[in-house]
């Protein structure tokens, strides 16, 4: 296991647009297993590798609507498209990249995505509320998209106290 640095915005590789990964051997699922261990020790929901500085299409995103007594879990996207979208929401959302600023953001309340897995097997996967906005947001990485780009605005210090489970 290895634990990445977690780039923050000022950072140029935050806004390029990252490469499809063609290659499903020990190196992505290295960069898979990072991405985890990674995000693992982090107040976030969602991780992105171009915000670990890799420039490649691979995603991490915690699901957290999960029934009561059982375990969130990550899910891994590699090359991951969004197929379908419905509904809007409109709330607060931050990122790891962007400490401690966060913004109000109107998402999809819904998306199925299709993606591959670290074995390069297609599947489809669905997510409302936070895990559709997650699902959204670290897609944008992929585009060099920051939710700074893309806020209705940004809030004030004493509107965000005591948030922080909702970085991205
Ligand atoms: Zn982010």
């Amino acid at each position: 296991m290895a634990l990445r640095t977690i780039l923050t915005k000022e950072e140029p590789r935050l806004r390029k647009h990252s490469r499809p990964i063609t290659e499903f051997g020990q190196k992505t699922s290295d960069l898979m297993d990072d991405l985890r261990d990674t995000l693992a020790t982090q107040e976030g929901v969602g991780l992105a590798a171009p915000q670990v500085g890799i420039l490649r299409r691979a995603v991490v995103v915690i699901e957290t609507n999960v029934p009561e007594g059982e375990d969130e879990y990550m899910i891994e996207l590699i090359n991951p498209e969004i197929i379908e979208s419905s509904g809007t929401q409109t709330g607060p959302e931050g990122c790891l990249s962007v400490p401690k600023e966060f913004g109000i953001v109107t998402r999809p309340d819904y998306v199925k995505v299709r993606a591959q897995d670290r074995e390069g097997n297609f599947f489809e996967v669905e997510g409302t509320g936070l895990t559709a906005r997650c699902f959204c947001h670290e897609i944008d990485h992929l585009e060099g998209v920051l939710f700074t780009d893309i806020a209705e605005r940004m809030l004030d210090p004493e509107e965000y106290q005591g948030r922080g489970e909702e970085e991205d």
